[in-house]
């Protein structure tokens, strides 16, 4: 097999999360950020049975060089402080950008702010659109007011310094998004806006305000074409998984409506990978994401890079970490996915797929310069 190094290639990881302030100080903690699942049962017992886990825990020893076992690697972990720990890790694999998407876990992580101060590339923000929605609904008294807010907030996420928007509406109502009318959406609005004064807050769960709302920002989105993201197939715990397979939102798609929108979607759709390659083959403005999909399905990485690059122009597909938390998700996300990539591509150089060189560009391209392009990030 010819060698594929793309070491070279940064790493434009335009699908990630914030460093959290309380670190692992057990290994039980640790632990938990092995899994996709909420379970505490599946966090003690499980997870310490998964490759994710028995895998990672000897790749940190050999990056720490301690003993191949966890305690070592969290009292290696515990040794540094974090900062030069991030960046150690993010230098090793050669991340040259991280675009946060900074509203999951707000309070108890660092900002965007302090992160630009410790982490050392750029750092881009994203705007999720369901978590200041659901602060708007209690904040503000009419549905009126709330659609006002929203549109603005919307409407200058570029001008506030944002390369795009984020929808988590697969993990909430799920990605059947329905055309709503105003109307619609108004008489859905009052028992919402009731029971979030009563709770003093709100975790937005109706569909009808969901759908309308997410497509308002997709029409702001068009006129501005300005990235979107989605959230699609496996991810948070909440998540109905039968309703995160992104062919549901193929009429958006057909509609015509928001052909300059580029679509961003998450996850791989795992385990939708190939009904989302489809589409993105399908639609000049649907790219596909194989976040989360690397690290967490472990030895089926190479696999399923197959299973995309098949049909799916590889200008269209986008590698990201989708890591969160603690220096070493990213770590390890970056290292088995800059490592599947040089894999699988040179295979398809073996199997006369590809020449070096086109499988070298498809390489540099997944790893950033096809997200430098979507987003316009430069
Ligand atoms: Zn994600």
């Amino acid at each position: 097999m010819p060698p594929i190094d793309l070491a070279d290639s940064p790493i434009i990881d335009h699908h990630a999360h914030a460093l959290i302030k309380a670190q692992p100080q057990t290994v039980a903690q640790l632990q938990g950020y092995f899994t996709e699942s909420a379970d505490p049962t599946i966090k003690a017992k499980f997870v310490p049975d998964s490759i994710m886990w028995m895998r990672g825990i000897r790749e940190l020893a050999a990056y720490f060089g301690c003993d191949p076992t966890p305690e070592a690697v969290l009292a290696a972990h515990s040794a540094i402080p974090l900062p030069d720990l991030a960046n150690q890790m993010w230098s090793a694999m050669n991340s040259g950008a991280l675009f946060i998407d900074y509203g999951f876990g707000a309070a108890i992580n660092y900002s965007v702010e302090e992160q630009r101060v410790f982490i050392q590339q750029p750092i881009e923000k994203i705007l999720r659109l369901e978590w200041f929605l659901q602060d708007l609904i209690v904040e503000l008294s009419t549905f009126r007011q709330v659609e006002e807010a929203f549109f603005a907030r919307v409407a200058s996420a570029r001008a506030d310094g944002h390369l795009g928007l984020k929808s988590i509406i697969a993990y909430r109502t799920g990605l059947d998004i329905q055309w709503v009318t105003r109307d619609e959406a108004m008489r859905a609005f009052g028992p919402v806006k009731d029971k979030a004064d009563l709770d003093g807050k709100l975790r937005l769960a109706d569909k009808t305000l969901c759908d309308y709302f997410v497509l308002l920002a997709l029409e702001i989105a068009n006129q501005q074409e300005l990235p979107i993201q989605f959230h699609t197939g496996f991810g948070d715990t909440d998540v109905d998984l039968i309703k995160a397979n992104p062919l549901y939102m193929r009429p958006l798609f057909q509609s015509g409506r928001f052909n300059r929108v580029p679509f961003v979607l998450l996850h791989s759709a795992y385990p939708y990978t190939r009904e989302l390659g489809y589409l993105a083959a399908q639609y000049p403005n649907i790219y596909m994401d194989t976040s989360l999909a690397i690290p967490f399905i472990t030895t089926e990485i190479p696999r399923m890079l197959h299973q995309i690059f098949g049909m799916t122009p590889l200008s269209k597909v986008l590698y990201s970490s989708d890591a969160f938390s603690i220096p070493e998700i990213f770590y390890l996300a970056n290292k088995w996915g800059r490592a599947a990539l040089e894999q699988v591509l040179g295979e398809l150089v073996d199997s006369d797929a590809l020449t070096v060189q086109q499988a070298l560009k498809a390489g540099r391209d997944i790893l950033g310069d096809n997200a430098r392009r979507v987003y316009q990030f430069s």
